[in-house]
């Protein structure tokens, strides 16, 4: 069977946070988009599950708030955090200015389903699922496009701009030269599940931590916990055996470690999830350009990180501007930036040079 092709005027590499939001705002705007996703789906566990005011603002600036506060989701109006024995607010968004006072806990994959639906309505959104971007199609010192991979075998696809959003392994960035500052991190984080039983407090409605290094997120049915430990500690920590770290768990966590024997009985229930914080220091070349994780790998801190990549969605738009290949690209783009930010468009992101 031959290679299969496809022109589009957008390859979006990534169906996160970041490229979801872009793809949708693109054809919103009138222009072709198809946003590649390597996986079939969205539920995949230990992704960013805050939403914080600055997104529900831009929820609402384009009319989605309403048909996403519908969905299943938890409130939070401070974060509390337990610091060397003292209860410490680390954020008080009810200060905030903007239509939500508040911080959103939803599991990413109903966020991310949520984006897909809505581009979906748009004439000119394609996501393709199960699809992989394995490499850069080069020509004359300028990407023309993605080679990419899907269950039927390979796709070879032309686009005048291609954008990574594929997240902190960023094929593109790769694939694209561009270099990156990496600043290192001290912690990685592993997580695990814990079914929720009678009797349960409402740990903080919905976001118990941190404390000693240990948080708990409110899934509904069980509790989605994370205990940080020291950088690429995680093979020692497993010599020591699963026994071990359950005892070091039990110390911070308001569970018992009865409990924690009872329900973690192997280390396939516990992941590894390893921090890493970088920035490109060129967000771009000719025909490329990278934005959220694969521009900044974010650490988990503070829980922007979703935020971050959906901002940069609309953060590109004066980029294209300058390239500005026709008039009917500008005009749709002028319509993007005016629909994410009214009164100005957004400048472009910090270390962005073209
Ligand atoms: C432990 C941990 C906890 C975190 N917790 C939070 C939090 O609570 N709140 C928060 O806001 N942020 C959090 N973050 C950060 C947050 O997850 C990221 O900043 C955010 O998801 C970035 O969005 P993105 O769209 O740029 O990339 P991603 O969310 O990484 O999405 C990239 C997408 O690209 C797809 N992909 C990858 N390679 C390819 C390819 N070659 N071809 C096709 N598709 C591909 C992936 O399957 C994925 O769907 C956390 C990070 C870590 C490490």
């Amino acid at each position: 069977m031959g290679e299969k092709t496809l022109t589009t005027p957008c390859c979006i590499v990534g169906g996160g946070p970041a490229g979801l939001m872009l793809g949708y705002l693109l054809a919103r705007s009138g222009v072709a988009v198809t946003v590649l996703e390597k996986h079939r789906d969205f539920l995949r566990d230990f992704r960013g599950d805050t939403i914080h005011p600055s997104t529900l603002t831009i929820m609402h600036h384009l009319g989605l708030l309403e048909g996403l506060l519908a969905l299943g989701h938890q409130k939070v109006t401070t974060l509390r955090g337990e610091l060397q024995g003292k209860t410490v607010t680390m954020a008080d968004f009810s200060r905030l200015p903007g239509r939500c006072q508040y911080m959103m806990l939803m599991p990413q994959w109903n966020f991310l389903n949520f984006l897909a639906e809505q581009a979906a309505t748009l004439p000119g959104f394609t996501l393709l699922r199960a699809t992989r971007g394995v490499s850069l199609r080069q020509h004359q010192g300028r990407i023309i496009g993605v080679n990419a991979e899907d269950d039927a075998g390979s796709l070879a696809i032309t686009s005048p701009l291609v954008i990574g959003t594929d997240g902190r392994r960023s094929m593109v960035r790769t694939a694209a030269g561009l270099q990156f500052e990496n600043f290192g991190a001290p912690r990685d984080v592993v997580w695990m599940k814990l079914s929720k039983e009678a009797g349960d407090a409402r740990w903080a409605s919905g976001h118990g931590g941190p404390k000693n290094n240990f948080i708990m997120l409110d899934r509904g049915e069980y509790w989605q916990c994370g205990y940080s430990i020291v950088k690429g500690s995680f093979p020692a920590l497993q010599q020591q055996g699963l026994a071990a770290l359950l005892q070091q768990v039990a110390a911070v966590a308001p569970v018992d470690i009865e409990r924690l024997r009872r329900q973690i009985t192997d280390w396939q229930q516990v992941k590894l999830l390893d921090i890493r914080i970088d920035r490109l220091t060129r967000w771009a070349a000719p025909g490329v350009l990278c934005i959220g994780d694969a521009a900044h790998a974010m650490s988990p801190i503070g829980g922007v990180g979703v935020n971050l990549a959906i901002q940069d969605a609309g953060s590109p738009l004066p980029i294209y501007w300058q390239h500005r290949w026709h008039a009917a690209w500008s005009a749709c783009v002028s319509s993007i930036a005016y629909s994410v930010a009214a009164s100005s468009p957004p400048g472009p992101p910090k270390g962005c040079k073209l």
